[in-house]
């Protein structure tokens, strides 16, 4: 039912599935060897440890002035090295005054590595003993040849993982018309004319011209048409889908429209808030019409992709939607040994919130074995993805108003948002799922989405205790006994609720008490600025939104784990200005 390259709405990605309770916001050791080798990404500021970078808010009050340039100056500085060559083992060498953090328990920190001459690999991490003792605040941003080895500023980290983003849809965005910022329905216009102009051809009924980002809010908050889209000569008659930036409506061009049937079909899930418009389960009409790219232009946008997040120092994505046919094309780009990025997938039905698990086509039968082990081998021994997590949804997003809430909408009484399935139906394909062994991840941004999550997920994880899928919720939750069951399960599957973006106080208590992970896109916040006091008003916001830094226990700042991630490409992939909105909310 989805189309194969659709861009989807914000789905999930997955935390490190060893973690144990109380560990740091960010843990990478559970990929450790795995995410060292590729990229390494240097600190510019000395013992910015991660967790206490997000977590101490002595350390984050120090970092609140300057703009996002400066920022990025002064903490870290994202210098790639690609690796030397050659014989000249000094070359290979690069040792950093703030030291090298490993991933390695028992021996963390140290000053220098080599790299292998052919690879790029690392070859030996160590401290010399002819070091310089220079304090981190004093080292300047140039290289200095102090002894033996050349000598950098600042401290090397291993690469970083974006715990939620679409490799695929990002790859499609960088070789499609951006309209992220576009002030006006004029400035979209003109910046699909300039694509065409570089892509002759583009805009035939085989290859429509495909672009994101648009945001009405840039519209004086109105819905565009799909009329909008044909007033210029020059773009009447081409077939053109734009989608919105949250990923959650698409644009369609008259063109598109005359494909469909009239009238429309009414979509359970769906809506059109404007003509040309489809939101959430309506974007299945027009996409179904979209002609699919070829798998070389499909596994042109994942190496694209790739580059791209490895400038930004990521080494590994959990990539939130992943239907059957990109993992295919994820596992031959991996046995052509062109697939560097390591991909922690969140399996996607073909038929959305579904039960897709029997299905050969689906999941391959040689893809079930879930063990932890297993995958880990066959992912160091292949590069294939990780395979053991399935993403469902259950409401849209906030900007196109699909978010499911309690109350309406502040600035539309008439609505409360859209769930994308009933609660019921959300509680057994869950249940089904964590029956079967498999990490369940929901989406879920509006609070009435993420109680509906949540009481499937502790359905689910309970009916492991009980033996039965009781459809209540968490009636007898205050069972001392089965809340220990749950988050023993839970321990194990690590459940998340994908965004946990406006989430009751009491909901997010019953989150932290049986585990469940939430998993959170900091620079939402800042995105979502716009609109979402008019959305939810003053109390609601204050209350329920975004809040980052109430997942963390108030007395320690533990967790039992939280997963940070962009949701590229809806947001940039980038993980300075993640950090930096998830600190001080801003990203500038
Ligand atoms: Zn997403």
């Amino acid at each position: 039912m989805a189309p194969p390259i659709a861009l989807r709405p914000p789905s999930a990605p997955r935390s490190p599935p060893s973690a144990s309770p109380n560990r740091s916001i960010f843990d990478f050791r559970f990929f450790s060897g795995i995410a060292l080798g590729c990229v390494i990404t240097t600190f510019l500021h000395n013992n910015a440890g991660i967790t206490s970078f997000l977590a101490d808010t002595r350390v984050s009050g120090n970092l609140m002035s300057g703009n996002l340039q400066q920022w990025r100056q002064q903490i870290m500085g994202l210098v790639t090295k690609n690796g030397g060559t050659g014989d000249d083992v000094r070359k290979r060498t690069y040792c950093y005054y703030g030291g090298v953090i490993t991933l390695d328990d028992e021996d963390t920190r140290h000053k220098c590595f080599t790299l292998s001459p052919d690879r790029g690999t690392f070859e030996r991490v160590f401290t010399p003993d002819d070091g310089p003792n220079i304090g981190n605040l004093r080292v300047e941003l140039t290289d200095a040849s102090e002894g033996k080895y050349i000598w950098y500023p600042g401290t090397a980290v291993p690469g970083f993982w974006d715990g939620h983003g679409h490799v695929l849809q990002y790859g499609e965005m960088l070789e499609s018309v951006q309209l992220f910022g576009a002030g006006s329905v004029e400035e979209v216009r003109r910046r699909v004319k300039e694509y065409i102009k570089q892509h002759p051809g583009a805009g035939t009924r085989e290859n429509w011209v495909r672009g994101i980002g648009w945001d009405q809010a840039y519209f004086d908050g109105k819905m565009p048409t799909a009329d909008d889209l044909a007033r210029d000569p020059k773009l009447e008659g081409l077939y053109i889908l734009l989608d919105r930036v949250d990923v959650h409506c698409t644009w369609a061009s008259p063109a598109v429209l005359s494909l469909l049937p009239s009238p429309l079909p009414e979509i359970p899930g769906g809506f059109t808030p404007s003509p040309g418009i489809f939101c959430d389960n309506s974007m299945t009409l027009p996409f179904s019409f979209y002609p699919p790219p070829n798998s070389t232009t499909l596994s042109s946008y994942l190496t694209t992709a790739q580059s791209h997040l490895h400038s930004y120092g990521i080494v590994g994505v959990h990539d939130a939607s992943v239907p059957a046919s990109t993992l295919r094309l994820y596992d031959a780009l991996a046995d052509a040994n062109k697939l560097s990025l390591r991909v922690y997938a969140m399996h996607e039905c073909s038929t959305r919130n579904s039960f897709c698990l029997n299905d050969p086509h689906e999941v391959p039968p040689h893809r079930r074995n879930l063990s932890l082990e297993h995958q880990i081998h066959h992912l160091q021994s292949t590069g294939h993805p990780i395979l053991r997590a399935v993403k469902l949804f259950s409401d849209g997003a906030l900007g196109s108003r699909g978010a499911a809430l309690l109350e309406p909408y502040t600035d539309d009484p008439t609505t409360s948002g859209t769930l994308l399935v009933t609660p019921e139906h959300l509680t057994n394909v869950t249940t089904s799922w964590i029956q079967a062994g498999w990490q369940v991840n929901i989406h879920a941004i509006g609070d009435r989405a993420n109680r509906v999550a949540l009481d499937a997920l502790i359905t689910g994880l309970r009916s492991l205790c009980t033996n039965s899928s009781s459809s209540s919720s968490d009636d007898d939750d205050d069972d001392d006994d089965i809340t220990t069951c749950i988050q023993s399960h839970q321990h194990h599957l690590r459940t998340r609720i994908e965004h946990t973006q406006i989430i009751t106080p009491s909901d997010q208590s019953r989150l932290l008490t049986h585990h469940i992970l939430p998993s959170l896109q900091p620079t939402h916040a800042i995105s979502d600025s716009r609109y979402a006091l008019s959305r939810l008003g003053p109390d609601r916001l204050t209350s329920s939104a975004y809040r980052i830094k109430s997942f963390l226990r108030p007395e320690n700042n533990t967790s039992n784990g939280i997963v940070m991630g962009s949701d590229f490409p809806v947001e940039s992939p980038d993980v300075v200005a993640g950090m930096r909105a998830a600190v001080g909310r801003r990203v500038y």
